[in-house]
């Protein structure tokens, strides 16, 4: 199911059809639809339009072009629709230098006095920027204590840079579907820098038609086409990129029905891309400082928090039949090598079954067991991905706090020689990350261990 962070179809442009397209939209998966207000008169008419439908969502405010309409009743009005109906959000605010149909000093004023509003009501902001994002960015930076409730920065179009520093803020990054246009080479770069946690999608229908439909009026349903973008930039599936983008939605604007609201159940296996990722335990031996359990549990829209450690067979039973993956893969949020006996059992099963098995690793399992465990891991495990993380001991210490101390750096490097042996295909990988000198590992692992090598993005997990 897909999620339209951002449409407006309570304008006229919809008067005629509006039914239908309500109808194309449910049928084509998009469950989720917020209508954003610009002015009062359309805030005001998408909540009454959110009222009929459990799958439509409203926002209210005075978009920038709208400023210069404000009237002393204006902001009252607004508080008193967020006080009587479900209101998700305060927005569409911002500044728009490019097209200035309000005046500057106005569109401050009103954009200044919005966030404090926002701040009021208790609700995320949605913001819209044109030719503006340094000028945003300050006033935001000024304002940290008022945007308690976080916000998105809607249609992006500025860079990376940009985006990080939003993001810093506490923002989402929405990308519409002007990302499918020739010219988006910002976004998509930005896009490739950022992670998928805080990213959502959106039409801004009527506007912004994505290609290939370009010409006619945008609807919601066309919000796959931002989704086919972004799977194929991030290397994730369409699946992938709706369920991700939805979960952020939820978080940041709430949920409307019953089952958005629903907590997730922890999830002992769960697919990203075409693989099958196996959580066996939270535990671990390490306490990295970039682990990204701190911030969250959830990878990719998957809960990985479990209540209790799974049995074989429960995993076994949820595995069904790996042969429809391109590998079965030991990762979760935590060591799957602190549960060596359900490895092997698992691994077995699924190497009977036709499957691929990889296992991602600290590489801590013979310091963690006190033997050799490598030739248990013989002809059932077809690949190993083991995080060597730092150039030296003293770095590792530094960053991975591992309950083996000084000892664990050395340990995880005579791992990575010993795999060698019995496991067909051996990586280390490290985050890239400030501190971190990727090249050494890099020098590490193919001259002194003999291994390929893969450097990971930070707080990109999955
Ligand atoms: S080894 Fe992995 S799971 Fe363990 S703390 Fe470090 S990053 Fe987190």
């Amino acid at each position: 199911m897909f999620v339209d962070s951002h449409a407006h179809l309570q304008l006229p442009h919809y008067k005629k059809d509006l039914d239908a397209v309500l109808i194309r939209s449910v049928s084509e998966g998009i469950d989720n639809i917020m209508l954003v207000g610009s002015n009062e008169k359309d805030s005001a008419s998408g909540v009454k339009l959110a009222l009929q439908h459990d799958f439509l969502r409203a926002s209210v405010g005075i978009h920038p072009h709208d400023v210069k309409t404000v009237t002393p009743a204006t902001y009252k009005n607004l508080t008193a629709l967020v006080k009587k109906y479900d209101v998700a959000a305060y927005g569409e605010i911002g500044l728009d230098f490019f097209k200035n149909y309000s005046p500057k000093d106005l569109q401050l004023e009103h954009f200044i006095s919005q966030i404090d509003l926002a701040d009021e009501l208790a609700l995320p902001l949605i913001v819209h920027i044109r030719d503006a994002y340094e000028e945003c960015y300050e006033i935001f930076l000024k304002k940290k204590g008022k945007i308690k409730k976080g916000g998105v920065i809607h249609c992006f179009s500025s860079d990376s840079e940009h985006a990080k520093k939003f993001i810093d803020l506490g923002f989402h990054i929405s990308f519409s579907c002007s990302i499918t246009y020739k010219n988006s080479y910002k976004q998509v770069e930005a896009l490739k820098n950022i992670s998928t946690d805080i990213i959502l999608i959106e039409t801004d229908a009527p506007y912004l038609t994505p290609v290939p439909f370009r010409g006619k009026r945008n609807e919601p349903c066309y919000v796959k086409e931002v989704a086919k973008f972004i799977a194929k930039i991030k290397g994730l599936s369409v699946e992938d990129v709706a369920r991700i983008t939805a979960r952020n939605f939820h978080s940041l604007f709430g949920a409307k029905k019953k089952e958005d609201a629903a907590e997730i159940d922890a999830e002992i296996v769960y697919k990203i891309r075409n693989s099958l990722y196996v959580n066996l335990t939270n535990d671990c031996t390490n306490d990295c400082s970039f682990c990204a359990r701190s911030r969250s549990f959830v990878v990719k829209g998957h809960n990985l928090k479990l209540d209790n450690e799974p049995s074989v067979d429960d995993v076994i039973k949820l595995i069904g039949d790996p042969s429809k993956y391109d590998e079965v893969v030991f990762c979760g949020y935590g060591e799957p090598l602190i549960k060596l006996k359900n490895v092997i059992e698992i691994a077995k099963y699924v190497k009977q079954k036709g499957g691929k098995v990889r296992i991602n690793t600290n590489g801590q399992g013979n310091m963690i067991h006190k033997r050799n465990i490598l030739p248990s891991l013989k002809g059932i495990v077809d690949m190993i991905s083991i995080s060597l993380n730092a150039e030296s001991e003293e770095k590792y210490d530094k960053f991975c706090h591992s309950i083996f101390g000084k000892e664990a750096y050395n340990g995880v490097k005579s791992f990575i020689l010993r795999a060698k042996e019995v496991i067909p295909c051996v990586t280390v990988t490290v985050v890239d990350m400030p501190g971190i000198d990727v090249l050494a590992c890099e020098k590490i692992a193919h001259q002194t261990l003999g291994v390929g090598f893969r450097a990971r993005k930070l707080n990109d997990v999955g």
